[in-house]
């Protein structure tokens, strides 16, 4: 089982993956800057070069980059998508350090522009920075569809990865949180597999390339996205270990972003060990 979770990026990557084998995990997930913005530390090729080794040795990876959530290529002033594309295309350069790691950048915010709107300014932003061949998947995630959000629906970003991929050089792909989906509207309790199917018939399989494991606060399309504890919430136990069971999900990477110290990281990992069959 791939399992790992959202780690402080403060220490690099070594200090980074010597947290995760600490907690049980062989992934993990960090900020590549301030989630609320601002600028990035300089990269430190010592440590990516250390970190590498270390990862190949102890079977660490992927990891996955998370963009600030500031990063919005949907957004109405021209400022907003100039920060949005110069951030993601530095931070795609720095990822570069770390050959076979992914990216996942929230689609963004169409702020009263509409849905279509918002997917062309989207489609449009990835077109101009992939079309360099980066060595890094870069991710699209699924949104609760909270506020003005784009990718609140499977078809939403089933339609920018149409409209972006054959005019691109780097991998994109979908990643796929549990909360986000639930509180879209997507009943992953109920009906796993029908919701699978739709993924399946609308974006298609082959693009979904990590899962972020969260329990919800609130209930089935909610549209609020608030992560909570590993079956404490409105998922359940059951339903989680369906999904890390599921023939289609077993075997991505799975990232938890549940409200947790490293301790908390520590059981629910555990907790997620002990649900899987072999
Ligand atoms: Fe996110
Ligand atoms: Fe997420
Ligand atoms: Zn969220």
């Amino acid at each position: 089982m791939k399992i790992g979770a959202h780690l402080s990026a403060s220490g690099g990557y070594m200090a980074m993956a010597q947290t995760a084998l600490a907690i049980g995990a062989n992934v993990f997930q960090f900020f590549t800057r301030n989630p609320r913005g601002g600028a990035a530390k300089p990269s430190d090729p010592e440590d990516t070069a250390k970190f590498n080794a270390f990862a190949a040795e102890q079977g660490i990876g992927p990891i996955l980059a998370h963009a600030p959530y500031t990063l919005n290529a949907a957004g109405a002033e021209a400022r907003v998508r100039e920060f949005a594309e110069a951030t993601m295309a530095d931070d795609l350069e720095r990822l570069e350090y770390t050959p076979g790691a992914m990216y996942n950048f929230h689609p963004g915010s169409h702020v009263g522009q509409g849905a279509e709107k918002g997917m062309e300014l989207i489609a449009s932003m990835l077109e101009r920075i992939l079309a360099k061949p980066y060595r890094t998947t870069v991710l699209l995630e699924t949104m609760s569809g909270k506020g003005s959000e784009v990718g609140r629906d499977f078809g939403e970003v089933a339609e920018i990865i149409r409209r972006v991929e054959p005019n691109v050089a780097t991998p994109i792909g979908v990643c796929l949180d549990t909360c986000h989906v639930w509180d879209g509207g997507y009943d992953i309790v109920g009906d796993l597999d029908g919701v699978i199917a739709e993924f399946d018939r609308t974006v298609g399989l082959k693009y979904l390339k990590a899962i972020h494991l969260n329990d919800s606060m609130n209930a089935l399309a909610s549209h609020k996205d608030r992560h909570e504890k590993i079956g404490k919430g409105h998922l359940g136990l059951a339903a989680i270990g369906r999904i890390v069971n599921h023939p289609a999900l077993r075997d991505l990477p799975f990232y938890l972003e549940t409200p947790n110290d490293l301790q908390g990281y520590k059981e629910e990992i555990e907790l997620l060990k002990g649900l899987v069959k072999c």
